[in-house]
């Protein structure tokens, strides 16, 4: 709602067997989790932490899902906010926020701050729509780079930001001791596919005659999202048949259904 001013999650349950697939992606994330859980093995070396990485990839990859499995991982509280919900704020209000985010995952550390399309409040000053309401998202940036600047990097503080256009952000978050690292999150290949199909069919009730490799053989292009949307869809076709399981016919309808909706949503956006 409008109200919250972000959101904070304790008890992250999600963990690095949620997020199928992504093998490099989990890997170059797994040493987050170290810093978050050992920082000691780095800063008695003398090696500075990352303040931050930045999440690359096209919507509905898994960026969230592993933000939080991070969290979820070094068991530290989960603060996040969609640079969404900075378009159309009232002055002030953005930078206040990203005041308070800080201040409060401060207070928790370690802790993970998680910033969802980055993209709509990181983009390059000076460029973008009108001017006036462009003021106050400058203002939010600045305030970012500020509390980014004002935390030493030892301090148990990782942002984890998600875009899928690196290229319009702002170079001043993309320097060092910012977000200098890049982790791109990309749509699933085959093999990726079976796995997150796995992932989503195991709440379900399914019978003998669902083939795997073929629904993931039959959806190339579909993110993550896409797939757990087809098995929810799948599931919620079974039961209007009032089916005991879901059967194949149930996943090829729902792969139908699905790509009739992204086809409606490509016909809105072009
Ligand atoms: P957006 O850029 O649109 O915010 P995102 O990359 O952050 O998307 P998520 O919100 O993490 O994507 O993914 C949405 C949902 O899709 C997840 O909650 C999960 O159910 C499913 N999903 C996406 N990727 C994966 C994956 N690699 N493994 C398992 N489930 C996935």
């Amino acid at each position: 709602s409008k109200a919250t001013l972000f959101d904070k999650e304790k008890n992250v349950k999600v963990s690095f067997n949620d997020v199928a697939g992504l093998d490099e992606a989990k890997v170059e994330i797994q040493e987050i989790v170290e810093f978050l859980k050992n920082p000691k093995k780095y800063t008695e070396l003398g090696a500075k932490i990352p303040k931050g990485a930045l999440l690359v990839g096209p919507p509905g990859t898994g960026k969230t899902l592993l933000a939080k499995a991070v969290a979820g991982e070094a068991q530290v509280p989960f603060f996040s906010l969609s640079g969404s919900d900075f378009v159309e704020m009232f002055v002030g209000v953005g930078a206040s926020r990203v005041r308070d985010l800080f201040k409060q995952a401060k207070e928790k550390a370690p802790a993970i701050i998680f910033i969802d399309e980055i993209d709509a409040i990181g983009r390059a000053r000076g460029k973008g729509a009108a001017q006036g309401s462009n003021d106050e998202r400058e203002n939010t940036l600045n305030q970012l780079l500020t509390e980014m600047d004002g935390f030493g990097s030892n301090s148990g503080i990782i942002i984890l930001a998600a875009t899928n256009r690196a290229e319009i952000l702002d170079r001043a978050l993309l320097r060092p001791g910012r977000f200098d690292r890049q982790i791109s999150v990309d749509l699933p290949e085959l093999n990726e596919r079976k796995q997150i199909f796995k992932v989503h069919v195991k709440p379900l009730k399914i019978d003998n005659t669902v083939d795997i490799e073929f629904l993931s053989k039959q959806t190339p292009g579909f993110s993550g999202a896409d797939i757990a949307n087809i098995c929810n869809e799948a599931a919620l076709i079974a039961a209007r048949k009032d089916k005991k399981a879901i059967d194949q016919q149930d996943f090829l309808d729902a792969i139908d259904r699905v790509i009739g909706g992204l086809e409606k949503k490509n016909k809105i956006i072009t």
